[in-house]
């Protein structure tokens, strides 16, 4: 009986997938076509979804709209595992009804059909480079990488109806500016109607048998570096734009350091609602976070794949398969948010959101409202519990405890009938 109940939990719990991908519309003031990129439907193909996650954050558009799902698969991209219920391009011809990706793909499908969508990629790291004619195991006609891979020369549609033509002008494109030579983009036409049974169950297949365009961008899983799959990537959905009629700029310069640079400036994320964490130069480890039992998830980040995973008694913060911080838990029921509170730091008094970042030189001093418990993480007193209103220097502060690898952020949390409402952190500045 108990390995019954346990089967049935299992089953209940693998019934959905946990993380939902999430869907970005940037629109120009100018009326054009609307781009829609989807990335990450394989959770171990990094430039599929890092790439697009980069359009989310550093792209502008001034004609038309490019409308960006980076994270289809986000459960397997956060394990970096192909696919954690299966292989998710294999899913939209049929699918069970108990499958765990049934209402991704459901979702994914509508935004296909979407009347706003004129033209549909989806994002791959393929393997090696493909050729048309047999070279060796790596350049070869079987080989995937670094080419747009179209189901069939041509649909009947509105517009952008001639895959092969499209593919062809953006290889070009690309081909102009290549790292090395080996890397030029060539188009591979599968033919999937009469040659390709296991792509007749794929993304873009569906979309072309539903009248809407749609290929593929594969670079190589052979790049070892995954900031030169993501300036393939980019450089590639740019092509696009410029060759369908959409205008865009973005805030950065094209090449590799840069890239690099980028992919690994994360931001911040909010938990609950009320925990902040820096992630930039967040410590390995942070003990004793106010959680929940269950549900903890993340409320606002700067990254469109960050995500947290449990693992164990312990709960990692992740930015796609990349492991930032962990958080040790501390479990606590949840209080509705303190909105803000008042400090004084350096003798000034400021009216602080939470959760958010306060910064301090010599001191600062909580005033929170009346029946709030402060607990500044690093601090204490010998017999006081409550450490509101009081004057903390820098020096009465346990570097031990602080949040970051330099030892200037401090957690500053609130509390009301022993429930968690919240916290700020104090930053340490130079006088
Ligand atoms: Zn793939």
């Amino acid at each position: 009986m108990r390995f019954l109940i346990f089967l049935l939990l299992n089953y209940l719990v693998l019934f959905s997938a946990e993380l939902h991908f999430k869907l970005y519309k940037l629109t120009g003031k100018e009326k054009g076509p609307t781009l829609l990129v989807f990335g990450g439907i394989h959770g171990n193909e990094p430039g599929g979804y890092f790439a697009p996650a980069l359009l989310v954050t550093h792209y502008h558009i001034d004609k038309g709209a490019l409308w960006v799902a980076p994270n289809l698969n986000f459960d397997s991209i956060i394990r970096f595992q192909r696919g954690r219920y299966g292989d998710m391009n294999r899913k939209f011809s049929t699918i069970a009804k108990n499958d765990p990706d049934k209402e991704i793909i459901e979702d994914i499908k509508a935004l296909i059909l979407n009347d706003q969508v004129d033209l549909i990629l989806n994002l791959h790291d393929g393997h090696g480079f493909y050729r048309d004619k047999w070279q060796n195991s790596i350049f070869n006609p079987k080989a995937w990488g670094q080419a747009c891979i179209i189901d069939q020369k041509s649909i009947d549609a509105k517009r952008f109806g001639d895959l092969d033509k499209l593919a062809r002008q953006v290889s070009k494109r690309l081909n102009k500016k290549l790292l090395y030579q080996h890397h030029i983009f060539n188009v591979k036409n599968t033919e999937t109607k009469m040659k390709d049974e296991q792509m007749r169950l794929s993304l873009t297949y569906f979309a072309i048998t539903h009248g809407k365009p749609a290929m593929a961008i594969e670079t190589s899983k052979n790049l070892t570096d995954v900031s030169q799959k993501v300036l393939y990537q980019l450089r590639a959905i740019e092509a696009f734009m410029d060759e369908i009629g959409i205008s865009y700029h973005r805030d950065f310069d094209m090449n590799l350091q840069t890239i690099r640079t980028l992919l690994h400036h994360y931001g911040t994320v909010v938990i609950n609602d009320n925990f902040l964490v820096p992630l930039d130069t967040v410590d390995k480890l942070l003990r004793f976070v106010p959680l929940k039992k269950r549900g903890n998830h993340i409320t606002y980040a700067d990254s469109p794949l960050a995500a947290i995973k449990k693992s164990g008694r312990y709960y990692h913060v992740m930015i796609g398969p990349w492991k930032i911080t962990t958080l040790q838990p501390d479990y606590f029921t949840m209080k509705e948010r303190l909105p803000s509170v008042e400090i004084e730091a350096d003798e000034e008094i400021k009216k602080v959101k939470i959760p958010s970042i306060f910064e301090f030189r010599e001191s600062f001093r909580v005033h929170a409202p009346k029946g709030y418990r402060v607990n500044i993480i690093g601090f204490s007193k010998k017999g006081k519990s409550n450490e509101n209103n009081m004057t903390i220097t820098f020096h009465d502060l346990n570097p031990r405890y602080a949040m970051d690898k330099h030892n200037r952020l401090f957690r500053v949390e609130f509390y009301h009938n022993n429930q968690f409402c919240g916290m700020t952190i104090a930053k340490k500045v130079d006088p």
